[in-house]
């Protein structure tokens, strides 16, 4: 039983491959389903949990043609700390992974309520979990909007002064941190870890999984693969007279699967670690794009003519920011290794399979 483990235990048990199973929270989203894949092939044995509130129940049957066999799956609510209290006391977990959260910005400013609900006490019930069980490693899901708009230098690294974002999706991964710093403070024994994503794009190259939004997508990429797939008539550049190199907004847009792996070395890393933490992470390429990049890269890599029109401003968007990556180079010994051209490339490929473009 895990309530009897040492830190020492939990590693031996872990060395001798009898402690593999990682609990990932919302893991049939889009970033979890492609963590859940890397954790499989890194020797792990990802336990999904996901009440599909904002995913889709088919992301199961692509995970099982991509890992051979259905992967276990709990259809409960984060917030039931008393099933997963049940379920840790039963089984022999050696990481949690959090990815369980909303993460639209306009819906929060519309819908407050339902973010601080879902992001706030989500977390703080599996945090609930690792609190009473010190050993487990805990990886948090976090984002390079604690930054708010960078001044002057537009590369970020983890040492940039964090801003109070707008709006409450951002607030709540801005106070998730926070929640976890509260708590390493009052537990210093803890492992934890909170990596701050960029813009996560692409599919698994199998075409088995990818981005499935829920509605008309917020996200550029998704919003392109539409557009290209006919669902959308165009799609609109939400500005062109920023100060960037071609007037539209700059972003660090990341391959989802080299995002996933970076999980895969937080959680390697946190197994390993002697001494308790709360590390801190960005996640990223290093390199910034711009939105008519992006798209002439798509058109290009595709060979396709997409429709677009430049539209007014998008309140609330930042102008410009990418990544510094040397803290997950040193640290995680984990940079990502596909480009923009591959991102593009497996995104409409994706969206050509779930549409049966030929
Ligand atoms: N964007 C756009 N049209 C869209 C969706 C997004 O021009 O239909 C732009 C958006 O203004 C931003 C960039 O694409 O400059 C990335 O937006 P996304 O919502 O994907 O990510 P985030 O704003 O969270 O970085």
């Amino acid at each position: 039983m895990l309530f009897f483990h040492t830190s020492k235990i939990v590693e031996f048990l872990y060395l001798w491959g009898m402690l593999k199973k990682v609990l990932v929270t919302g893991g049939a989203g889009y970033i979890g389903s492609h963590t859940v894949v890397e954790l499989f092939n890194a020797g792990y044995e990802p336990v999904l949990l996901d009440d599909f509130r904002n995913s889709n129940e088919s992301v199961i049957d692509g995970l099982s043609n991509i890992l051979g066999d259905r992967p276990e799956l709990l259809k409960h609510d984060v917030c039931n700390t008393d099933y997963l209290r049940d379920y840790i006391r039963k089984h022999e977990v050696c990481g949690i992974i959090h990815f369980a959260a909303y993460k639209a910005v306009g819906e929060s400013v519309e819908n407050p309520l339902r973010y601080y609900q879902n992001n706030v006490e989500g977390l703080v019930s599996i945090l609930k979990m690792v609190s009473e069980n010190p050993e487990i490693p805990f990886v948090f899901s976090s984002s390079c909007t604690v930054y708010g708009e960078p001044q002057g230098q537009k590369e970020v690294s983890e040492k940039t002064p964090k801003t109070i974002p707008t709006s409450p999706y951002g607030f709540t991964k801005w106070l998730g941190e926070k929640i976890i710093d509260d708590l390493f403070f009052s537990q210093k024994k803890l492992r934890l870890m909170s990596l701050r994503y960029f813009n996560p794009i692409g599919a698994h190259s199998s075409t088995q999984i990818g981005e499935l939004p829920i509605g008309k997508p917020n996200n550029l990429l998704p919003f392109i693969t539409q557009t290209a797939a006919g669902l959308h008539e165009k799609l609109t550049i939400f500005g062109d007279s920023y100060p960037t190199i071609d007037g539209t907004c700059v972003r660090d847009y990341i391959h989802v699967v080299d995002l996933a792996e970076a999980h895969v070395k937080a959680l390697d890393y946190l197994i390993n670690a002697k001494d308790g933490c709360h590390e801190i992470v960005n996640i990223g390429t290093g390199n910034g794009s711009s939105v008519l990049q992006v798209v002439n890269t798509f058109e290009k890599v595709n060979d396709i003519k997409l429709n677009y029109e430049f539209g007014p401003n998008r309140p609330g968007d930042v102008i410009e920011i990418y990544a510094n990556v040397d803290y997950a180079k040193k640290l995680l010994g984990w940079s990502a290794k596909k480009t923009i051209n591959d991102a593009v490339k497996d995104a409409w490929n994706w969206e050509k399979s779930i549409r049966s473009i030929k």
